[in-house]
């Protein structure tokens, strides 16, 4: 008979990750200014030397010199951040990037880079006339009809509801501008949020674009990984191994108890009979710190 080969997705769960060690997790930070979208509680925490260094290896380096190109969005740059996200969060390559984004509350490298080029433009309109820079700008502007840097970045403007800033050559309180970008792309992500079918527990739960408190705990990774796993929807249950295989989702039956119940989150959380003795524990330990909402109900 013959017999299917393990999808390509199906293959990464059985192989280990492959972390190409260029992100020093033991490394000290040393730029404040790379913990622009990092919470400022973070900071204070000894908790969370991990997760602020994957950032602050990284953002320099893909944020580096912005304010020159940053009006374009570069698909190879966002996809060294997800690259980032997922080593340190120990997920496969096949895992939705609204999560990884959700769960870290990072937002996409193209929202820094946006704030930086209109950062630029501030630094040019306040500058001196004498500068070189700032003749070159003026003759620049003055060409914006072709595609040049004071074109980008009137599309920039106009993408943001800002014209007038540019027509007027004005500058622009960076704190609001940051404050547009980040809430455009928040409305967008919980749009896009509804359309992925693997997201199904993730946007019953998920609410808030904020990063997850078990992200800035110092788990073991593969705690956080099971952790991310079964919140992004990829931890291999029936709901989603059996979509490999094309069977109907009332078809993945869990096959660990006798409840015929589809083997999802819900299920593997609070149903199933195989962890009843696990789940026990867990749950005596728990009520005794007077935390009273984790049942069904968690799901709706
Ligand atoms: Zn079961």
């Amino acid at each position: 008979m013959f017999k299917r080969g393990k999808s390509e997705e199906e293959k990464s769960y059985t192989n280990k990750p492959t972390p190409k060690i260029w992100l020093n997790q033991e490394a000290a930070h040393s730029d404040p200014l790379s913990l622009k979208y990092t919470p400022t509680s973070l900071l204070d925490s000894k908790l969370t030397k991990n997760y602020i260094t994957v950032e602050l290896r990284l953002a320099p380096i893909l944020d580096y010199c912005s304010g020159i190109w940053g009006f374009s969005r570069s698909l190879n740059i966002e996809s060294v951040q997800h690259r980032a996200l997922r080593y340190f969060l120990g997920v496969h390559r096949f895992t939705p990037i609204l999560s990884l984004q959700g769960e870290s509350g990072w937002v996409p490298a193209y929202c820094r880079h946006q704030l930086n080029a209109i950062r630029f433009w501030n630094r040019l309109i306040t500058m001196s006339d004498d500068r070189l820079t700032k003749k070159v700008f003026v003759w620049d502007k003055e060409q914006s009809n072709r595609s040049n840097w004071s074109n980008n970045m009137k599309r920039l403007f106009d993408s943001l509801d800002l014209a007038d800033v540019y027509d007027n050559c004005a500058i622009y309180d960076l704190a609001q501008v940051e404050s547009r970008i980040y809430r455009n792309f928040v409305n967008t992500w919980h749009e896009d949020l509804q359309n992925i079918s693997k997201l199904r527990t993730y946007r019953v739960i998920k609410h808030d674009f904020q990063t997850e408190p078990y992200i800035i705990m110092d788990l073991p990774k593969p705690e956080r990984s099971v952790m991310a796993m079964l919140r992004c929807g990829i931890l291999p249950l029936r709901i989603e191994t059996g979509r490999y295989s094309g069977e109907p989702v009332e078809e993945r039956i869990c096959n660990f108890c006798d409840k015929n119940d589809v083997e999802d989150e819900r299920h593997f959380i609070f149903h199933c009979s195989l962890y009843e003795t696990i789940r026990n524990n867990f749950l005596v330990k728990i009520e005794s710190q007077n935390i009273s909402t984790f049942d069904d109900n968690f799901f709706s």
